[in-house]
């Protein structure tokens, strides 16, 4: 299982590491920074530097608990020290889209009564899928990212903490996330990471996140699309 320190503290741009394993796809090491796709979010890339080498890291997944930084090249031989560090510039342009999204969602879940079933976070573009949703006109769309951008202004503070599985789903029933799909997950997860934003907002998320709302800056919600019966897919922007 490989160690992944981004889950307690979302700044760490570089870390020390040793080579535990060399798989078809890229390397594993003891503990680590790179975000691993998921959650709608994508994998970290960055660069490892080993033996003196510089290793591009393309991308970064997991499989079987094992965080796999995929590389073009992974004969490095077991136990090397290795020095990783990230592609600030993405990752943290993937930190405020994040934290953004969870404002939109809980927007729409309090305004449109529309739970997000879906999300896809992109370095440029990302996008979000509502049910039940009608076709927002464009006019309103730009009133509802205007008040959204007032919320981001308020400069909320966006917390962590982790909570026993049960504890945690009562915890966010409570503050009205939809708990179904969390649920779902395999009773040998004990524990549920919460990520809060102010009073505002109470997620279960896997994610990285930016630690004030101020970080986001300014949201632009760009277009709507029908994805079938009451279902809109709605694209956004971090400026
Ligand atoms: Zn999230």
């Amino acid at each position: 299982m490989t160690k992944r320190i981004y889950l307690a503290d979302n700044y760490i741009k570089d870390f020390n590491s040793t080579l535990v394993k060399n798989t078809s796809k890229g390397i594993v090491l003891t503990e680590t920074c790179f975000y691993p796709e998921g959650g709608g979010q994508p994998g970290d890339r960055g660069s490892l530097i080993i033996k003196n080498q510089p290793i591009k890291v393309n991308n970064t997944r997991i499989h079987q608990e094992l965080v796999i930084h995929e590389t073009e090249t992974q004969d490095f031989p077991v136990g090397s020290k290795v020095e990783g560090k990230l592609d600030w510039n993405y990752r943290y342009r993937l930190m405020r889209s994040h934290s953004a999204q969870h404002v939109i969602s809980r927007y729409f879940q309090v305004n449109y009564q529309a739970e997000t079933v879906s999300t896809q976070l992109k370095y440029g573009k990302s996008r979000l899928d509502f049910q039940p949703l009608r076709k927002i006109p464009l006019e309103e769309l730009e009133t509802i990212t205007k008040k959204i951008n007032m919320i981001l202004a308020k400069k909320l503070p966006v917390s962590i903490k982790a909570l026993p599985r049960e504890e945690a789903f009562s915890y966010l029933r409570e503050k009205k996330y939809q708990t179904k799909y969390l649920e779902m997950v395999p009773k040998s997860i004990k524990s549920i990471r919460i990520i809060s934003i102010g009073d505002y907002d109470f997620a279960a998320c896997a994610g990285t996140h930016v630690k004030n709302t101020s970080e986001i800056g300014e949201v632009s919600l760009i277009s709507t699309k029908n994805k079938g019966k009451f279902r809109e897919r709605i694209f956004y922007t971090v400026i």
